[in-house]
C-alpha cells in the first residue's frame, strides 16, 4: 500500500505539472490534481488511476476543442479554460473520497464492489457534464431552460440542447467503455482470462452520466446562485463581470455556486451507479 501511495503521488505530480505547463490547469488546479490523483491511484490502484486519467485527458481535450468558436458565442461561458483548485476538487473530490474509503475498508470488504461502482459513477457524471458543457455550447440552435423550456442564450446555466445531451450520453458511455477495457486488461494480466461479466458498466456509466448532467442543469436553472451585470444587462455566474463591473445577486442559494453544483453532480452520479449497480452485483 505504501509503495502504491508513493507511486500514485509521483504520477499525480507529473500529471499536475504537465497539466499546468500545457495550460489545462492553474497552479491551484495542479495542486488539486496532485491531491486527487495521488489519493485515487494510491488507494484505488492502477485501474482507478487510469480511469481518472481518461476523464482528465478527455475533458481537457474538449475544453480546447474549437476554442475560437466558443469565445464568440458565449461571453458568459468564455471563462479561462484552465481549471483552478475549486474546479478540480469539485470534479474529483468525490472520487478521491471514495478512493480513501476503499483504502480504509480494503479490497476484501463486501463494500468494495459498491464503492468501485460509485467511483465510476462519480467520474461518469463529471465527464458527461464537462462534455455536455464544452460541446453543447457549439450547438447551432439556442438551448432551452430544462425547467420551463424557455429559449435562452448559449452557455446559460440550466440550459440544455440536443447536442449537449448527446455529448453527456457519450461522455458517460466513454467512461463505461474505458472501465470495461481496463478491467479486461487487468484481468488478463492477473488471471489470464477475461472478466466479461462487467459489461453492465457501459450502460450503468451512461445512465449515471446522464442523471448527473440532468441534475446539474436542474440546479443551474433553479437554486444555483446567479448575478446580474447592470452595464451589460446580462445574467452571469461571476461577482465581477468580465466587462470589469461588479454584479448584483439576483437569485439562488448564496453558497451554491458552480463548483458546489458540480460537486453535487458527481454525488448524484456516484449514488445512481451504486444503487442501480446493485441489480448486477
Ligand atoms: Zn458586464
Amino acid at each position: 500500500m505504501l509503495v502504491q501511495l508513493l507511486i500514485g503521488f509521483i504520477l499525480a505530480a507529473i500529471v499536475g505539472l504537465l497539466g499546468w505547463r500545457l495550460g489545462a490547469l492553474t497552479r491551484g488546479g495542479a495542486a488539486g490534481a496532485f491531491l486527487i490523483g495521488g489519493a485515487v491511484f494510491g488507494f484505488g490502484g492502477p485501474t482507478w488511476g487510469a480511469i481518472l486519467a481518461v476523464f482528465f485527458a478527455s475533458s481537457s481535450f474538449f475544453s480546447y476543442f474549437r476554442r475560437q468558436d466558443k469565445v464568440g458565442v458565449a461571453g458568459e461561458f468564455a471563462k479561462s479554460s484552465r481549471r483552478d483548485l475549486g474546479q478540480t476538487l469539485a470534479n474529483g473530490g468525490v472520487a478521491a473520497l471514495l478512493a480513501i474509503g476503499v483504502g480504509i475498508v480494503t479490497r476484501e470488504s463486501p463494500w468494495y464492489p459498491t464503492l468501485t461502482l460509485a467511483y465510476f459513477g462519480a467520474l461518469s457524471a463529471a465527464t458527461a457534464d464537462t462534455w455536455a458543457t464544452e460541446l453543447g455550447v457549439l450547438s447551432s440552435r439556442p438551448p432551452r431552460l430544462i425547467t420551463t423550456g424557455e429559449v435562452v442564450t448559449t452557455g446559460r446555466s440550466g440550459a440544455v440542447s440536443f447536442l449537449g445531451t448527446l455529448a453527456s450520453l457519450a461522455g458517460g458511455a466513454f467512461i463505461g467503455i474505458s472501465a470495461f477495457i481496463l478491467i479486461q486488461m487487468a484481468s488478463l494480466l492477473s488471471t489470464g482470462s477475461w472478466f466479461l461479466q462487467d459489461w453492465f458498466l457501459i450502460p450503468l456509466c451512461t445512465l449515471a452520466g446522464l442523471l448527473g448532467s440532468l441534475f446539474d442543469s436542474l440546479l443551474g436553472a433553479t437554486w444555483q446562485r446567479m448575478y446580474y451585470c447592470n452595464t451589460c444587462q446580462t445574467i452571469t455566474e461571476q461577482t465581477q463581470h468580465e466587462c470589469g463591473h461588479p454584479t448584483r445577486s439576483i437569485r439562488g442559494i448564496s453558497w451554491l455556486g458552480n463548483d458546489q453544483v458540480n460537486f453535487l453532480t458527481t454525488v448524484v452520479g456516484a449514488l445512481s451507479a451504486a444503487l442501480v449497480g446493485l441489480l448486477f452485483l
